[in-house]
C-alpha cells in the first residue's frame, strides 16, 4: 500500500457478547482497593464505570494484573470534579490519574472515532498514523478503538457482567492475539501495536492470530516514525517485564528488534553466534531470573551488556582508522554507540552515564594492584561493573572468566587475604604504599 492509497480505517461493527456474574470468575476481592473505589463513586455519581483492558483480560487468566484501568462515559472534567486526587494528564489522549500516594488509577473517558475533520480535534497523518486522538464516543466505538480482542473486554461495576466486544473470551480460550479490524490499517494508525502484539504473545505464551501477524514483518520500519521517548518506555515494558528473552528473539524473528536496536542488530548473524547475539541471550535470561526473584533491575546495566559489542567493533575501527590508544577509541566510541542508540530509543541521560561508568569499569577491572583494587570497590558502580566482567567471562573465554573469579574471591575475602592476593599480582615485591603518586598519576591517568 502507497502513501496516497490509504484510506482511513473502516471499524468493524462489533458483536456484543454480555457474561453475566455467574458465568465468569471475576470477583471484586480480585480488584485492587483504590480501583474498586473510583468505579464506585464514578459510578455513584450517575456515570458508567468498567474495569477494562490488561485488568480483565489477567484475572480472566488468573494471573495478577499490572495495573487497573478504567474506562467511563464522564469527560476528564467532570472526573476531575469528582477527585480530589485528580490530575489530567496526556497530549495524545487526555487521562485522568486519580492518585492514591504512589498507587495511581488511571480513568479514560470512552474514545470515539477519528473521522471528522471539523472537529479538529483529531489527525491523521498521511501513513495513517494517529497524532491526535481525543473524540469522546460510546463504549461500542471505544471498544472498537482498542488493539486486541483480549484487551476490549469491560467488567461493569453495575451489575459485575463482563461485556466482550470483540471475541475476547474465545480467543483467551485459544490463546490468540487477535487485533480488532483491518490488521495492516491498525498497524498504520499506530505502529507500537506491532510491538504490543508480540509482548502479549511472550507474556502470555499465546500464538499471534495469522491475519494479525502477517504484515508485521514488512510494516514494521514504520517504527521509524515512532518518537524515540515513546520506545523506550515500550523497549523497557518489552525486555524488562519477566520474558525479555522470549520477547526478544519473537521480536527478532518479526523484524522489529532490528528497528529499535539498528547498532545491535549490525552484528546479527545467521546462526545467532556472534558475541553480541551471546551477550543479548545472556543479560535477557538474567534479567528474566532476577524479576522472577524479585531483585531489582537496572535499565543501564542491560543496555551496557546488549551493546558492549557493538561498542568495542565501533573502538576497533577507530584503533585502526584514526590510530587511537585502545582507551581513546572506547571513550570516543562510547559517544557514536550510544549517539547512535538513543536517536531511536531515548534513553535517559542519568541511564547512559551509568552505562558509561559500567563500560569504564570494564578498563579499569584488570589493573588491580597497588591500592587500586580496593579503591575500584569503593566504587557505587563497582557491583554491576564486576556482574558484567562475569557475563564477559562467559562469552570472551578464559582471560576474561579468570579476572572475574579473581574479583570474585577477592570480595569474599577478608583484609590478610585481600592484600595477599595484591601482593601476588605485584609478584609479591611491590609495596604500593610506597608508590609516588605524582608520578604513578601523571603516567597512567589516561588509562583511569
Ligand atoms: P499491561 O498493563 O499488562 O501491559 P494492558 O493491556 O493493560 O497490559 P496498557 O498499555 O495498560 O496495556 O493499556 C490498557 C488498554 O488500553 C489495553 O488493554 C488496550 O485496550 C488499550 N490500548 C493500549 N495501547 C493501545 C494502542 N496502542 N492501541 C489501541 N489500544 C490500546
Ligand atoms: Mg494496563
Amino acid at each position: 500500500m502507497t502513501k496516497d492509497d490509504y484510506t482511513p480505517s473502516q471499524y468493524p461493527e462489533l458483536a456484543l457478547n454480555i457474561i453475566t456474574r455467574q458465568e465468569h470468575n471475576i470477583s471484586r476481592k480480585q480488584i485492587s482497593d483504590n480501583a474498586l473505589k473510583v468505579l464506585y463513586r464514578l459510578h455513584g455519581a450517575g456515570f458508567d464505570a468498567y474495569l477494562v483492558g490488561g485488568g480483565v483480560r489477567d484475572l480472566l487468566l488468573e494471573q495478577s494484573p499490572k495495573d487497573f484501568d478504567i474506562a467511563t462515559n464522564a469527560t476528564p472534567e467532570q472526573i476531575k470534579h469528582l477527585f480530589r486526587n485528580c490530575r489530567l494528564i496526556g497530549r495524545r489522549f487526555r487521562l485522568a490519574h486519580i492518585m492514591f500516594g504512589r498507587d495511581i488509577i488511571e480513568v479514560a473517558t470512552f474514545r470515539g472515532h477519528h473521522q471528522e475533520p471539523s472537529k479538529n480535534v483529531s489527525a491523521q497523518s498521511k501513513e495513517g498514523m494517529l497524532l491526535r486522538d481525543n473524540v469522546y464516543g460510546t463504549i461500542d466505538e471505544d471498544a472498537e478503538r482498542r488493539d486486541f480482542s483480549i484487551n476490549a473486554m469491560y467488567y461493569s461495576i453495575g451489575d459485575y457482567s463482563i461485556h466482550d466486544y470483540a471475541g475476547g473470551i474465545e480467543d483467551l480460550e485459544d490463546k490468540l492475539i487477535r487485533l480488532i479490524g483491518d490488521p495492516e490499517t491498525r498497524y498504520r494508525e499506530d505502529p507500537v501495536r506491532m510491538l504490543r502484539a508480540i509482548r502479549f504473545a511472550a507474556k502470555l505464551d499465546f500464538d499471534i492470530e495469522e491475519d494479525t501477524a502477517d504484515p508485521i514483518e514488512h510494516l514494521a520500519p514504520l517504527l521509524q516514525d515512532i518518537p524515540a521517548a515513546r520506545l523506550y518506555e515500550e523497549s523497557l515494558k518489552l525486555l524488562q517485564s519477566g520474558c525479555g528473552l522470549e520477547t526478544y528473539h519473537l521480536m527478532r524473528e518479526y523484524n522489529l528488534f532490528q528497528q529499535l536496536f539498528p547498532v545491535i542488530a549490525e552484528h546479527f548473524t545467521e546462526d545467532y553466534s556472534s558475541p553480541t547475539e551471546q551477550m543479548l541471550d545472556l543479560v535477557l535470561d538474567s534479567t528474566d531470573i532476577r524479576i522472577e526473584e524479585g531483585k531489582r533491575i537496572n535499565p543501564a546495566f542491560m543496555f551496557a551488556a546488549m551493546l558492549w559489542y557493538p561498542l568495542q567493533e565501533k573502538a576497533k575501527q577507530l584503533m585502526e582508522t584514526r590510530k587511537l590508544s585502545y582507551y581513546d577509541a572506547i571513550m570516543e566510541a562510547s559517544n557514536y554507540v550510544l549517539d547512535d542508540q538513543v536517536r531511536t530509543i531515548a534513553i535517559p541521560r542519568r541511564h547512559t552515564a551509568t552505562i558509561r561508568e559500567i563500560w569504564q569499569l570494564q578498563l579499569r577491572l584488570p589493573r588491580r594492584n597497588g591500592k587500586r583494587a580496593f579503591r575500584l570497590m569503593e566504587l557505587n558502580k563497582f557491583r554491576a561493573g564486576f556482574d558484567f566482567l562475569e557475563m564477559r567471562g562467559e562469552v570472551e573465554g578464559e582471560e576474561t572468566a579468570q579476572l572475574a573469579k579473581w574479583w570474585a574471591t577477592f570480595q569474599n575475602a577478608g583484609r590478610n587475604m585481600r592484600q595477599a592476593m595484591v601482593a601476588d599480582l605485584d609478584g609479591g615485591a611491590s609495596k604500593p604504599t610506597h608508590r609516588r603518586r605524582k608520578t604513578y598519576r601523571n603516567k597512567k591517568s589516561k588509562a583511569e
